[in-house]
């Protein structure tokens, strides 16, 4: 029987295993399919404070882990597969191992979409990217490519005029679904160009492991084509890895737990870190102030109770 169970290894379930380490919980930090979240596939962060020169995501990750470990936090690794919160103890089972907790941080993070390319893996963090506030500072000058057609988009290719010599927002149809005002704000500015009812088809250059440019398909006549580009931002949206805790903890339409206020959700003694709940900012440095928040009231749910 834990006191606590954080489930996923990120920067939110990072943090609130150093926290909770640290108040004596001896946390359980079930490491789920992506280890280390979105920082391990990503390289230089630079806007995490304490670090002038930078850092490189997977050593950030793994410093908060080794962090969390020298307070006695427990990693164990795969991910939950079913989930019992409708009593406490909660019951996780973990990848075929059922564990009881008194009380659970959910910090499982949301997975960006991809469009699924080999080329396109391959070269993540190498001038593909899915964070124009992580990465648009790498593209001064450069060009750059935005793939999707929502309000991520838009927003993200406004942003990224302000380091590329262009931009160009590709999208596979040639209606938005991006809000009217984001569009309208995006189609005022001077430096988007835009490329409709069109998909990528291949990214280049993974031999140099670099991108260089793009492979182009028109969806409707077929046609192919290339285009140089430095830097490729996806804005296909996210999917919040809450699939395992639907129907327990309340959720909006998209999947992302609903907040009760502070790091509260539906279930009481399940607390919420990170993107899993974050569908605004979705930064390492907020997603590891939400996993302290949700440690500290972790904690004090369990002063309450008297352990
Ligand atoms: P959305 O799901 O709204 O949009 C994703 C876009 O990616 C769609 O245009 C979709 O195309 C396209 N897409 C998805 N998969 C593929 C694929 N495999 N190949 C090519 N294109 C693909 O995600 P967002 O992140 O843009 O927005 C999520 C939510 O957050 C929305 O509710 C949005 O309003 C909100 N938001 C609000 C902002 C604001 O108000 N400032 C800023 C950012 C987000 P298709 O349209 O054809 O399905």
């Amino acid at each position: 029987m834990r006191n606590v169970v954080i489930v996923g290894s990120g920067c939110a379930g990072n943090t609130a295993a150093i926290y909770t380490g640290r108040a004596n919980l001896k946390p359980l930090v079930v490491s789920g399919r992506e280890p280390g979240g979105q920082l391990s596939i990503t390289t230089l962060v630079e806007n995490f404070p304490g670090f002038p020169e930078g850092i490189e995501g997977p050593a950030l990750v793994e410093s908060m882990k080794q962090q969390a470990q020298r307070f006695g936090a427990e990693y164990v690794h795969g991910s939950v597969i079913e989930a019992d919160l409708s009593k406490r103890p909660f019951r996780l089972n973990i990848e075929g191992e059922w564990v009881e907790t008194s009380t659970l941080i959910v910090a499982s993070g949301a997975s960006a979409r991809w469009l699924g390319l080999d080329s396109e893996r391959k070269l993540i963090g190498h001038g593909v990217s899915s964070c124009a506030t992580c990465d648009g500072f790498f593209f001064r000058g450069k060009k750059i490519m935005v793939i999707g057609g929502g309000d991520s988009a838009m927003e993200e290719a406004i942003f990224l005029t302000r380091f590329g010599q262009e931009v160009a927002i590709v999208h596979r149809r040639d209606q938005f679904r991006a809000s009217r005002i984001m569009l309208d704000r995006a189609q005022q500015n001077p430096k988007i160009q835009w490329i409709t009812s069109a998909v990528v088809d291949q990214v280049f250059d993974v031999e140099k492991g670099q991108v260089t440019g793009v492979e182009l398909r028109d969806v409707r006549s077929g046609r192919t084509w290339q285009r140089p580009v430095d830097g490729l931002f996806l804005a296909l949206g996210h999917i919040p890895n809450t699939a395992v805790f639907k129907g327990q903890i309340e959720l909006d339409a998209d999947g992302y737990i609903l907040s009760k206020g502070g790091a509260r959700t539906s279930v009481e003694g399940v607390f919420h870190a990170g993107d899993v709940e974050d569908r605004t900012y979705r930064q390492a440095i907020t997603a590891a102030g939400a996993g302290c928040r949700a440690a500290i009231e972790a904690e004090r749910f369990l002063e309450a109770e008297g352990r």
